[in-house]
């Protein structure tokens, strides 16, 4: 049972969310795609507002008052991403559009400096392509070669199978934090410390980490960290590389432009200091800010309440939804974040959806970005819920609803 603290704390918490206030083909939104991308509470979209309404100056080369402001704002946010993520510095802090260019960052510089012919990228078979095609493009172009650790019934990572797949030839292993389909919460300190003693870096996908579980970098000692700040009530379109200060100083950049200099002449440029090597061009300010913000509301609500909540709301959901025949969940890890994804035997998962959908619950259907893990589970596609801070289980009840609807009408 959810104590009746944490029920009142979280029912207010949805109170800040204006997007939940909506219908959805005339019935109350419900939504349960958070795993794809988190509402935005009001503290959030009030913040951008309030930046873009007074703060837009350019940062970093306006010398006066608002672009002062920007700047200040904008270095601010790569403070609190810095405590946020438990880093030594700020410079640790690389902010790029999202996970998925964190992770062509780290492979076009670090990989592209690092690998050669006959060297192994690790991955696992539960990754998003975000952590497969940046990889498999450097590997091409150096001539390296990837695996895949395997996984066990359960959607876990199978070990003996890391274990066996790590090697002396292992340069880079790359994982999530948290499969996006099957939910698994994989241990990161422990397969961190075991890729670096077989001298790996590690690249650690925090996509969907980072809403549900407080991250320390240094305790982990992970080599790189990646996530998206849409996937933690924060905005679209910026997302953040932590690296390792000594690691990031090596590294060439990643793209060329404005702010990334130090020196241009038509002979020969010279670059900046970590972290603006990296960040070419005008910056995603908002954004940034934004993720401030973000940052902010979830330490607020604080990660205990957040796992005592989510973990009450994903063990209602699955017994709820194990009652209606013919239904499969895929990933049963004991330890798995806030989702659900399952199929029911004889139905399509889009025609799944599109019925659930029609009953106002937002849910996601497909391949969720990881066809090498469908191929696996031997489907072509899930329909997946997944739970936030501001659902309750008057939402679960409705998806069971949704999905005993769905399942009449199509089988
Ligand atoms: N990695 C995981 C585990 C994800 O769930 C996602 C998005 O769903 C990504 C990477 C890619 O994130 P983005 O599209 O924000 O770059």
């Amino acid at each position: 049972m959810i104590s009746t603290d944490l029920h009142l704390l979280f029912s207010n918490i949805r109170k800040e969310f204006p997007a939940l206030t909506q219908k959805a083909y005339g019935k109350d939104l419900v939504y349960l795609d958070s795993a794809a991308t988190t509402l935005k509470p009001q503290s959030v979209i009030d913040r951008m507002t309030q930046f873009y309404s007074y703060e837009t100056g350019n940062v970093h080369r306006g010398a006066h008052f608002i672009a002062d402001k920007a700047t200040q704002a904008f270095e601010n946010a790569r403070m609190r991403t810095a405590q946020f993520l438990g880093a030594e510095s700020a410079d640790e802090i690389i902010f790029v559009r999202g996970t998925t260019e964190g992770i062509n960052l780290v492979a076009q510089t670090y990989g592209k400096m690092n690998l050669k012919a006959g060297d192994e990228i690790l991955l696992t078979e539960m990754e998003h392509h975000a952590n497969i095609v940046p990889w498999q493009m450097i590997a091409e172009q150096t001539g390296a070669k990837i695996l895949a650790v395997g996984l066990l019934e359960n959607g876990e990572l199978d070990l003996n199978d890391f274990k066996l797949k790590l090697s002396s030839k292992t340069k880079i292993f790359a994982f999530t934090a948290c499969s996006n389909v099957l939910g698994t919460n994989n241990d990161m300190k422990f397969l961190t410390a075991l890729a670096h003693q077989a001298g790996a870096k590690v690249l650690i996908d925090g996509a969907q980490i980072v809403s549900q579980a407080p991250i320390n970098v240094k305790d982990l000692d992970c080599d790189f960290f990646v996530f998206s700040a849409h996937k933690l009530f924060g905005p679209f379109g910026l997302g953040v590389v932590y690296g390792k200060k000594s690691i990031l100083e090596s590294l060439p950049p990643y793209q060329g432009g404005g702010s990334m200099i130090s020196k241009v002449t038509f002979e020969k440029t010279t670059y900046n200091d970590i972290p603006y090597r990296f960040e070419a061009g005008t910056p995603h300010v908002a954004g940034a800010v934004g993720l401030h913000s973000a940052i902010d509301f979830v330490e607020r609500l604080g990660f205990k309440n957040i796992h005592a909540f989510e973990s009450e709301l994903l063990s209602k959901a699955t017994s709820s939804l194990l009652q209606i025949p013919g239904l499969k969940i895929f990933g049963t890890s004991a330890t798995k974040g806030p989702m659900v994804s399952f199929n029911i035997q004889g139905a399509h998962h889009s025609d799944l959806s599109q019925i659930i959908d029609q009953e106002g619950v937002a849910v996601r259907a497909g391949h969720h970005c990881t066809q090498p893990l469908m191929a696996k589970l031997g489907v072509q596609g899930t329909v997946r819920a997944s739970f936030s801070v501001y659902n309750n289980t008057d939402d679960i009840e409705h998806l069971v609803k949704a999905v005993e609807k769905a399942r009449e009408m199509l089988l």
